[in-house]
């Protein structure tokens, strides 16, 4: 830690760490006390409140003279923040913008993006998360995070204690294999965890005092970043399976040592990473993929509420997903789960699934099936039933209630494809999740103009308004950050052990109920961006309330005021000397 002395030099105490502790006064009220005095508690984004420094915290925490004379309110400096982030023009320079502010001011940045939600989400969040992930080496300014790099195997311990929160409950981690339909990005997927805590902050409302974003730097086998000079990660292909492992096992064992019972959520690894450290660590530790359980949960939510709006139940859907892999076979797997928690026998619920990928639907005799895939795939002794194994040849023998598109394909829900559905099934679901908008499998407008707008229609990527029917249509995304914050957030608040079906359920099912009792349109079947904070909250009460019923929370109490009660706002507390 660096100490102040009194000949006004900094020092390093050999001690753990520690540059604040966020604490209650005597009267109860919330302060941050830190040891540090001088220039470094202006550099440290969750101690420093520039001009909104008191005088009395000016002259106590030796920053008389470093500030500008007048002592400013939060409002007064979002202003000026949203007249220079308004400065800039180009996307990326917004994002660049609001990293800086978020890696100088962490209080001003959050009440910044609170204020201007709708504008500022796709700047930091997708879509424009995506380039500054892939410009990461290049715009590199300040840094964030942990750095865990397989090179420092043997120095984890080290690296994992040189956090600055000290009190770390929530970690985003990803090893940047499978960044956003983006591929393999190296240390640039820092990125995705530092986006994704900022919803959990902003929307699911968990203190930036309590979470860590995580990157394992294991190499890249993307030749553009290995022969890039600036590039900032590892120059080497990544490692094999076998060192994988091992890392993994040790990066998993030092945070238990550590962070105790932090809750660990892994993001945008390759396909088969993904699944198989769900599959190690789910019941052993508070743990989440969102590329699997949050897309699960989100498309669920859909289709739930579709069922609703139609007056219909899961029970005898016929559900066709074109594109099965991570997030196909992922909504797959949780639709499944979410049906044998309802009560269904594993034979049930399988038959009413149908799954398409390359080869065309899959069957137990397909060329090239992962395990994953095998597990929804056709008995080949129906391959007789059907003439082709295409989409508009499944389409037309299947008549799907539900078809979703994970494929990446664009246009491949064409118009004829949609128009025959129509014509075989009263009001389908269609959920064409593929991203960015120019992947998707068919625009809204191009469904709701096929099937003449007898559709529930939701989209991974967000489109404008439309007018159909003389009016104006709005479609709700199929956006996992409907999920996320609020599933984090109940974790949080009553320490869950466990993330279970029951309480993704739970989540799927909030969203839903939401969505069906907004009267903002009967047409909706996810929520739209104004949305996410109620949402989030809702989610959190039946995910945290679901966890204490079946008794998977380490914290007893009213669920419901444990979540209200941990709900963090960006507002500046007193800054004390310890
Ligand atoms: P992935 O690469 O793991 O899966 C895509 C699958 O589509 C692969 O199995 C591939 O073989 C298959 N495919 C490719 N061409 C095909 C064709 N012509 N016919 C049939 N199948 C074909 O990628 P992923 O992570 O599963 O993501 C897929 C898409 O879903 C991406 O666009 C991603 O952005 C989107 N997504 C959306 C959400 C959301 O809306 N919440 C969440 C996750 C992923």
């Amino acid at each position: 830690m660096l100490l102040r002395s009194k000949n006004h030099c900094y020092q390093l105490r050999e001690t753990t760490m520690q540059y604040f502790k966020v604490k209650k006064n005597k009267q109860g009220k919330k302060v941050i006390e830190t040891q540090l005095a001088g220039k470094p508690i202006l550099t440290i984004p969750q101690l420093n409140k520039g001009t909104a420094f008191s005088q009395e915290e000016r002259r106590s925490l030796g920053l008389l003279g470093k500030l500008p004379g007048r002592v400013e309110d939060l409002d007064g400096q979002v202003q000026r923040a949203y007249q220079q982030f308004c400065d800039y023009t180009l996307p990326i320079h917004k994002n660049i913008f609001l990293n800086v502010l978020h890696n100088t001011n962490e209080v001003l940045f959050y009440a910044l993006i609170k204020k201007h939600f709708k504008e500022m989400m796709p700047i930091v969040y997708t879509p424009v998360v995506g380039d500054s992930v892939v410009d990461f080496s290049k715009s590199f300014r300040q840094t964030r995070g942990l750095y865990v790099s397989y090179e420092d195997i043997d120095n984890l311990e080290e690296i994992f204690q040189n956090r600055t929160n000290q009190d770390v409950q929530l970690i985003v981690i990803t090893d940047g294999s499978g960044v956003l339909g983006i591929g393999d990005q190296g240390v640039g997927g820092m990125g995705i965890p530092i986006a994704k805590l900022v919803l959990y902050t902003a929307i699911g409302g968990i203190s930036p005092y309590n979470t860590l974003p995580v990157v394992l730097d294991v190499g890249t086998d993307n030749q553009t970043l290995l022969d890039d000079p600036l590039y900032l990660g590892w120059r080497h292909p990544r490692i094999n399976e076998k060192e994988y492992q091992h890392f993994i096992e040790k990066v998993i064992s030092c945070i238990k040592q550590e962070y105790d019972r932090a809750f660990i959520h892994w993001e945008d690894f390759s396909a088969k990473n993904a699944v198989s450290i769900l599959d190690r660590y789910r019941e052993k530790m508070c743990t989440f993929n969102d590329d699997i359980q949050g897309t699960g949960v989100v498309a669920l939510a859909a289709i739930l509420a579709a069922l609703k709006r139609k007056g219909s139940n899961i029970k005898g859907q016929r559900i066709l997903i074109f594109g099965a892999g991570a997030a196909g076979c992922g909504i797959a797997e949780h639709l499944f789960h979410s049906m044998i928690k309802l009560g269904f026998t594993e034979q049930e619920a399988k038959d009413q699934f149908w799954l398409i990928d390359r080869q065309g639907l899959l069957f137990d005799d397909s060329d090239n099936i992962s395990q994953v895939q095998m597990n929804f795939a056709r008995s080949k002794d129906e391959r007789p039933l059907f003439n082709e194994y295409s989409l508009h040849g499944v389409v037309k023998v299947i008549k799907p209630t539900i078809l979703i598109g994970c494929s990446a394909v664009a246009g491949s829900f064409t118009d004829e494809i949609l128009r025959d559905l129509a014509s075989l099934v009263d009001h389908p679901v269609i959920l064409p999740l593929s991203n960015p908008t120019e992947r998707a499998e068919a625009t809204p407008e191009a469904i709701y103009t096929a099937t003449l707008g007898r559709v529930f229609v939701a989209t991974g990527s967000p489109f404008p308004a439309f007018s159909f029917g003389g009016k104006a249509q709005v479609i709700g995304q199929c956006n996992n950050a409907y999920a996320f914050p609020g599933i984090g957030l109940a974790v949080v608040a009553v320490k869950a052990r466990r993330i279970t079906d029951e309480m993704l359920y739970a989540a799927s099912e909030a969203i839903c109920d939401y969505v069906v009792n907004n009267k903002y349109s009967d047409q909706l079947i996810t929520p739209i961006p104004e949305m996410s904070v109620e949402i989030a909250k809702s989610v959190a009460y039946a995910v945290a309330k679901k966890a204490v019923e079946s008794d998977n929370a380490g914290l007893s109490g009213d669920p419901i005021k444990l979540v209200d009660e941990l709900y963090w706002e960006p507002k500046y507390y007193p800054v004390v000397r310890g």
